[in-house]
């Protein structure tokens, strides 16, 4: 892809408001952002979208810039790419570190789609002009999370998100159904379960929820498959959800109805488009998940989510839901719950690079 050289950035934020999820509580952001530019002065950006510490995943910030400066850059140095398709396999001699990989493989699918003259939803098999906005709340604070809701409904938010946990889901979404009656809400549980939680699980069934997110292990598949069998909320798999044979084996076991797709969880756009397609092919339908993420990972997953398959409104939320100004322009925005995509090549959005150098920490630049 006549690769000129590949800029990390480390970037910090801190967020409009904290996000708490029973495994922890997030007030700053960190991230790596990956420019790769092309000898015809054509850049790409993507978004390493891991956080500081390993409380989602074992990947961290720290862990990804090593394996991108140290890894994966001399592998792209030395072996060269043609098409971004042909990234993921080149990436196979280094094990697991999806977010580290994702983040160079969205900024490469960025570059050809802006060489092509085609926007990325287009380049990557997109069918719509408009994405469907959810939100997440992350606040086990019942009225506080009320409030939060109201306002993210008035502002035109499509379906909404609450974080679960033993201490706080039955009354918790009882009383949040009762204001909302007609919501589209799902609750995400982030691992807080076991098996012997099942009939705590089923007394949610009536609330109507449009699922229940990754109640068991962040690496398991068969307790769900046994938990999907005794609840009729549809089961979501985030994180155990890893790799293309990760659905593949979920799917045929029945330990869930829904996938959300993370892009960095799963080690890029063609990753995710595989997963996507088999999920197509598979009747599952599935959504585009969040990661508290900038303008760069976020422009990336609308693309993702202009598929076909994505039948199910993602957390793609607009750019002033967790920061006061993000680092693309214009800023991502809801309008009467949709999200237009951009008609500008690659992800159709410009670097705000007085915002970048603000709030980078460090930065280092290969040169090829
Ligand atoms: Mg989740």
């Amino acid at each position: 892809m006549n690769i000129k050289s590949i800029k990390l950035s480390l970037i910090k934020m801190p967020l409009k408001q904290a996000f708490t999820t029973h495994l922890g509580t997030v007030t700053e952001r960190e991230a790596i952002i990956v420019e790769v530019e092309g000898k015809d002065g054509v850049s790409g950006f993507g978004e390493g979208v891991a956080f500081s510490s390993p409380w989602y995943t074992e990947e961290t910030i720290q862990t990804s810039w090593h394996v991108l400066k140290d890894f994966i850059i001399p592998l792209i140095k030395e072996n060269g790419i043609a098409h971004p398709e042909g990234t993921f396999a080149l990436f196979s001699s280094i094990r697991r570190n999806h977010m580290a990989k994702a983040a160079i493989e969205t900024a490469l699918w960025d570059l050809q789609a802006k060489r092509e003259g085609k926007t990325l939803s287009k380049l990557m098999g997109g069918t719509v002009d408009t994405i469907p906005s959810g939100v997440v709340v992350g606040n086990p604070n019942l009225p506080a999370a009320i409030t939060q809701i109201e306002s993210y409904l008035e502002k035109g938010y499509y379906r909404v998100k609450v974080k679960i946990s033993p201490e706080n889901d039955i009354q918790y979404i009882a009383e949040i159904r009762k204001k909302f009656p007609d919501l589209l809400l799902m609750a995400d549980a982030n691992s807080a379960y076991t098996l012997e939680d099942a009939e705590r699980l089923k007394s949610l069934d009536e609330y109507g929820l449009l699922m229940i997110e990754q109640p068991l292990d962040y690496d398991d598949i068969v307790d769900h498959a046994k938990l999907q069998s005794k609840i009729s909320t549809p089961i979501c798999l985030d994180e155990s959800i890893v790799t293309f044979n990760d659905a593949r084996k979920a799917v045929e076991l029945g330990s869930c109805k829904v996938i959300n797709i993370k892009i960095g969880r799963v080690g890029g756009l063609g990753e995710a488009k595989r997963i996507h397609d088999f999920c197509a092919d598979k009747g599952i339908p599935v959504w585009a998940g969040g990661m508290i993420e900038f303008g760069i990972s976020r422009a990336h997953n609308l693309a993702l989510a202009s598929m076909p398959g994505f039948t199910i409104p993602g957390d793609i939320s607009g750019s002033d839901r967790y920061w006061e100004k993000d680092i693309i322009e214009p800023e991502i925005k809801v309008q009467g719950g949709f999200i237009t995509l951009p008609n500008r090549p690659g992800i159709g959005f410009e670097v705000n690079r007085k915002r970048l150098e603000e709030v980078t920490i460090f930065e280092d630049k290969i040169i090829f």
